[in-house]
């Protein structure tokens, strides 16, 4: 992470606004953006929460609703422990994980894209900024998501929770991301929970969170982030000024 500012440009060949800004590749800093799907691309978070309280329900689990909501973003190999123990993990974490598979899947048609999802990326790469999609969802469930935000043409790659042994708040997933654009060293990462902006955090790099995924401001703020938009729309009506915030940033340091 750079905090140097872009280098001056020469003033705007004539017809161009005066207030015309350089794109990244332009100005020859390439921030590239490692960009969450669920929850910030994706509105899949309450159905996730169902799904795993069904799945853990299905095994004679009983885990109130409200403690899964808080570990969504977490891949299934992480949330199983984090949310019933050790033990249940030990004892059950793949038949529930199998079974989360399957209720996931019957509520799978009712997703949507969030608003502004494909114009942010739209947005990013229109400011030079190449987009890295990083979810920690099953790799089926991802190509889903690519068809319904039709962004095949529009990112550069993305990972899913197959590319890792260990998905967030594990830095393995956002350092894949980041593997897959090799000639870029800066990046920033969006997502829209606490495990985001921690795994974020681990990678070295800053993260910009959204609130669409129900996780308040003040914890994304305290899990790391920089800035803090309502949703992918708005990340996108006000990316110059977040993209600024990102470059500002010191390093991340690992926690
Ligand atoms: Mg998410």
């Amino acid at each position: 992470m750079t905090s140097q500012p872009p280098p001056r440009q020469p003033p705007p060949a004539s017809g161009e606004p005066l207030d015309a800004q350089p794109t990244q590749e332009e100005a020859g800093v390439a921030l590239g953006a490692i960009v969450d799907i669920d929850g910030t691309l994706i509105d899949t978070n309450y159905q996730h929460t169902v799904a795993w309280g069904r799945a853990f329900a299905d095994h004679g689990v009983d885990v109130p609703l409200w403690r899964i909501h808080r570990h969504n973003g977490m891949g299934g190999d992480q949330l199983v422990a984090a949310v019933a123990g050790d033990d249940v993990e030990e004892q059950l974490g793949d038949a529930i994980r199998e079974s989360e598979s399957q209720r996931y899947a019957e509520l799978i048609d009712e997703v949507r894209p969030l608003p502004g999802a494909r114009e942010l990326l739209t947005a990013l790469r229109s400011r030079g900024c190449p987009v890295v999609l990083a979810s920690s969802a099953k790799p089926g469930e991802a190509e889903r998501y690519l068809d319904l935000l039709d962004a095949r043409q529009i990112v550069d790659a993305w990972t899913t929770g197959g590319d890792v042994d260990r998905t967030k708040p594990h830095p393995d997933l956002i350092a894949v991301a980041a593997e897959r654009l090799p000639e870029v060293s800066d990046f920033v990462v969006i997502g829209d929970t606490a495990w985001d902006a921690v795994a974020a955090g681990r990678a070295g790099f800053p993260a910009i969170g959204v609130l669409s995924g129900g996780f308040g401001a003040s914890e994304l703020r305290d899990a790391g982030c920089v800035t803090v938009f309502v949703d992918a729309a708005d990340l996108a009506a006000h990316l110059e000024s977040a993209l600024d915030a990102a470059r500002a940033a010191p390093a991340a340091v690992a926690r």
